[in-house]
């Protein structure tokens, strides 16, 4: 077996800095040329996946799942990308960021029921849930009405907004609840917030409402954010009663989701590399890939390439001849946006609420007592857990701690903990984590949107996925999913299978 090859479950974190590399017999053994000729004969093709995240095992699901030969390579020890979960020396999950599944997530949970796992996750009460100070909470429930009733009624209901809020958003968010795609595209030139102010929507709500709501779709401010996804959102969202429930994976989303797709993907005879970096492509006459080549020099090919790395890694390893095509030189408009995430375990529960919670004016956006919220983690008796509770919390926006100590970070996050969960404020802190990803989804900041690129290259054996490519769902595990059933589709129509 390769040193390499990934066969176990969730990682721990010493074992995320091990290097491994191939022996000489594997490296033959395993890094052989394909037969192209035989394998397009037969439509069988050999497709190298560099990237092991939610778009890179969606793409193989489907590839293996179609008799390909999928082999995916990995630049860190562990699968899941963002969505990756590891264990600390405590025995505790460490979750790249709180992970939520909506109901419109078609795409995939069609993958987590295809990879067995379909039980992996838990429906939540269908309410929005703002966490207020000293404690209190308040609500937006939809009315149990058939959509768009159910969301103007519950609106209407609700006790985080004032009459003249919910007055102005009736007429306001009209456009937005009755728009097309021709009309989405059309107000991606402006911010959400000049959209909402432009529409006469009430700035009350705007921080109210929806600031949280722009902070935990793409960790930036209205005044940021584009127009565009936010109000595709509000029409998605606002004509599918579903589309907008919460679900939990029942311990985490490496466990519950990563996990069955690598068994799906290996019992398929998919194989998965880690600690395996690609570093460049070797390019035949025609600018077409001859092989790619990985970190430790070790050279891979393949009848196709699928990049599913982040945009940003994927427009540094771009050859420069590639960048006569603008198609390449559009993924330059990608930038990052830093995000945070916080776990604390406390020696007792500061909190009863089993969903995502949003507030305001605090260094954190979403967040959820994962104690309670992943019925099957964070339990007492599991790492440090006590039977207290286990906060996670997505910080944003967090350009400005990323180069703040963690213990600063800590303490202003237990400084918002204690105004909202006066429970906490008599709780022992037992335990606290912080990750920072300084470039996570890309900005949809205006005028990007344009830019995301299609999944067929214009070369002819190099494919793109990712959430950041060009699907109808902002960058999400949704996205990603897609992302990865567009690539699988097209590339195989590309080469006539
Ligand atoms: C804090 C946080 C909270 C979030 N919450 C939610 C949520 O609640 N719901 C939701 O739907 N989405 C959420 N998201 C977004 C979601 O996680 C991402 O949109 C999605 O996981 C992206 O998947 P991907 O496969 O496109 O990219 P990634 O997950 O980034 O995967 C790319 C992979 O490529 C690998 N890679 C990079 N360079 C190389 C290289 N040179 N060679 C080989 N491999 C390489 C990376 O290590 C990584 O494994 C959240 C994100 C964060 C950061």
């Amino acid at each position: 077996m390769l040193k390499f090859e990934y066969r176990s479950g969730i990682m721990h974190a010493n074992d995320l800095f091990c290097t491994a590399a191939f022996s000489p017999k594997e490296k033959s053994k395993y890094y052989t040329s394909t037969t192209q000729g035989d394998r397009t004969l037969n439509k069988i093709m050999k497709i190298a996946i560099f990237g092991a995240g939610v778009a890179g095992l969606s793409a193989a699901v489907e590839l293996v799942d179609r008799g390909h030969t999928v082999e995916i390579y990995e630049k860190r020890k562990i699968l899941g990308g963002k969505v990756s979960v590891w264990k600390d020396s405590d025995g505790d999950s460490i979750e790249s960021g709180l992970h939520i599944i909506f109901g419109g997530y078609e795409q995939l949970q069609r993958y987590m029921k295809r990879v067995g796992a379909e039980d992996n996750y838990q429906w939540k009460e269908h309410a929005l849930i703002y966490a207020e100070e000293n404690g209190t909470q308040s609500f937006f429930r939809k009315a149990n009405l058939p959509s768009p009733w159910a969301e103007v009624v519950g609106g209407m209901r609700t006790d985080l907004l004032t009459f003249w809020d919910k007055i102005s958003l009736v007429k306001g968010l009209y456009p937005a609840i009755t728009g097309n795609e021709a009309y989405f595209r059309s107000q991606d030139s402006m911010t959400y917030s000049e959209w909402h102010r432009r529409k006469g929507a009430s700035e009350h709500s705007l921080q109210r409402l929806w600031r949280a709501i722009a902070l935990a779709m793409n960790f930036i401010e209205p005044n940021v954010i584009s127009a565009r996804p936010m109000i595709t959102i509000f029409n998605y969202f606002g004509l599918n009663y579903t589309a907008t429930k919460f679900a939990f994976f029942c311990k985490n989303p490496g466990d519950s989701m990563i996990e069955p797709m690598r068994q799906y993907i290996q019992s398929k005879g998919g194989r998965i590399f880690v600690d395996a970096k690609l570093n460049r492509f070797e390019l035949n006459s025609d600018d077409s890939i001859k092989e790619a080549v990985l970190k430790d020099g070790h050279k891979i090919e393949a009848d196709a390439y699928i990049s599913a790395l982040p945009v940003h890694n994927i427009k540094k390893i771009l050859p420069v001849q590639w960048l006569t095509h603008k198609y390449f030189r559009n993924l330059h408009e990608f930038v990052g946006s830093p995000v945070a995430n916080c776990q604390l375990w406390f020696d007792r529960k500061i909190t009863d609420t089993d969903n995502l919670m949003f507030s305001q004016s605090t260094i954190f956006a979403t967040f959820a007592d994962v104690s309670i919220t992943c019925a099957e983690d964070f339990q007492k008796g599991m790492g440090s857990a006590t039977g207290g509770s286990v906060m996670s919390l997505v910080l944003a926006p967090a350009h400005q701690l990323m180069d703040m100590p963690n213990e600063v970070i800590t303490e202003l996050v237990i400084k918002d903990i204690h105004n909202r969960f006066p429970k906490s404020r008599d709780a022992k802190l037992l335990k606290s984590t912080i990750v920072k990803i300084p470039q996570s989804v890309y900005k949809a900041v205006p005028d990007v949107d344009k830019f995301r690129p299609n999944q067929i290259s214009p070369i002819k054996n190099f494919f793109l996925a990712g959430d950041y490519t060009d699907q109808h769902y902002l960058a999400s595990m949704e996205g990603a999913a897609l992302s990865g059933k567009l690539v699988a589709e097209k590339l195989l129509s590309r080469f006539g299978n």
